[in-house]
């Protein structure tokens, strides 16, 4: 097993190298041509081993990479998944105040280079080796890289479920807890938009004929508030609200955004119908849902533990420790596990800062990871 960790450790510099090739392409959410464009180019750089490949374009948005590597196996067998996504949360432009940098700390920094365009240099590296050791697979393999996860998976969450449909193991390519930690489980998440309809009135001559939007919304919002239950993992935040005209109106309208989010799937349903069911405070005043459920949980299920076990054998083989937790975010990981696939999320490079202005990995996690994936996806 030393064997495989140094001979990633040979090839670091160009897994660092194709890193760097993933950061400099801005990559944001719906800049559909910039997304096209990675995708191919990350087809054009697939391991040999590649049994073929597929690119599904959506206007508006880019193009979802789907690439079999079969290893002698039929093509119809069961399949172990790779899932993780091109898009990063970056404007264009980014780059230009945050480039690609190594520092003398055995550090990368770079837009999306945490979450998760190391994640994705390293797993080709790591199929690649498979072909170039040949080394022996339990199942066929399929690589399965989105373009519009960070803004929830609208165009490509059919394609993951049809795939995962024929997995009997899925490797999300997400960051890891900071230390390297994978995920076993996720919180699911649901959103509503509360309108709130009331009645306008001039605040000086007939106040009273009034019905407050602004009034009527504040009972919702500490309503809501009161069905968080940190205990039990059950949050919500009203994050955003919008009400009125000018002072001197009895405000008709407001509105507010809801985010929800639970561990398991009955407990997101039960919110969903609370939150559905609100009933007005004030007479006069009419309230409107819209929304519920986007993510199932990730729940963190005796197969996904399982999962996590060969993990924890695969890398104490390689000589280092994997912990594992739970988290609050959501990813392509929930759609997966919610259709009772054995799922192992965070297995990109270890670093910090997803979403944030350090965001950065760390280097000599790089031949770790690339050990473990490879020796995760022939044992699975
Ligand atoms: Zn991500």
């Amino acid at each position: 097993m030393v064997a495989l960790l140094n001979y990633f450790v040979q090839r670091q510099p160009s897994i660092l190298q194709l890193i760097r090739e993933l950061v400099e392409q801005e990559t944001t959410s719906r800049e559909e041509g910039r997304l096209n464009k990675i995708a191919q180019f990350v087809a054009d750089h697939l391991p040999n081993s590649v049994s073929e490949h597929q690119l599904f374009g959506n206007p508006g948005y880019g193009t979802h990479l789907l690439a079999r590597f079969n290893f002698g196996h039929s093509n119809e067998a069961d399949q172990v998944l790779i899932v993780g996504h091109l898009d990063t949360v970056w404007p264009v432009g980014t780059l230009e105040r945050l480039p690609f940098r190594v520092t003398e700390e055995g550090t990368a920094y770079g837009p999306g280079i945490f979450d998760m365009k190391a994640g994705i240099a390293t797993v080709l590296h790591a199929i690649e080796a498979i072909g170039a050791l040949n080394l022996k697979t339990k199942h066929p393999v399929t690589l399965l890289l989105t373009c519009d996860e960070e803004i929830g998976s609208k165009t490509s969450r059919a394609l993951v479920e049809q795939e995962a449909r024929r997995a009997v193991a899925a490797f999300v390519l997400e960051p890891p807890i900071p230390g390297g930690i994978v995920k076993t489980g996720r919180k699911g998440i649901g959103g509503f938009t509360l309108k709130v309809a009331g009645r306008a009135a001039h605040a000086g001559l007939d106040p009273s004929q009034g019905v407050n939007a602004i009034v009527e919304l504040s009972h919702q919002v500490l309503r809501l508030a009161q069905l968080n239950d940190f205990e039990r993992g059950i949050t919500v935040n009203v994050g955003v609200t919008q009400g009125g005209t000018t002072s001197n109106v009895v405000p008709a309208e407001a509105s507010a955004k809801i985010d929800f989010r639970f561990w398991t799937m009955e407990d997101g349903l039960r919110l969903e119908e609370t939150i559905r069911n609100l009933q007005p405070t004030l007479d006069g005043a009419r309230l409107e849902l819209l929304g519920g459920i986007n993510r199932p949980p990730m729940e963190r299920s005796d197969k996904n533990l399982a999962l996590y076990e060969l993990a924890k054998n695969c890398a104490a083989e390689l000589g280092f420790e994997l912990g594992e937790g739970q988290v609050g975010g959501g990813s392509d990981g929930n759609f997966i596990a919610a259709l009772g696939v054995p799922t192992l999320d965070g297995l990109g490079v270890d670093g910090a800062g997803a979403h944030a202005e350090h965001e950065h990995i760390i280097l000599a996690d790089i031949p770790r990871r690339a050990a473990l994936l490879t020796k995760l996806i022939a044992e699975a």
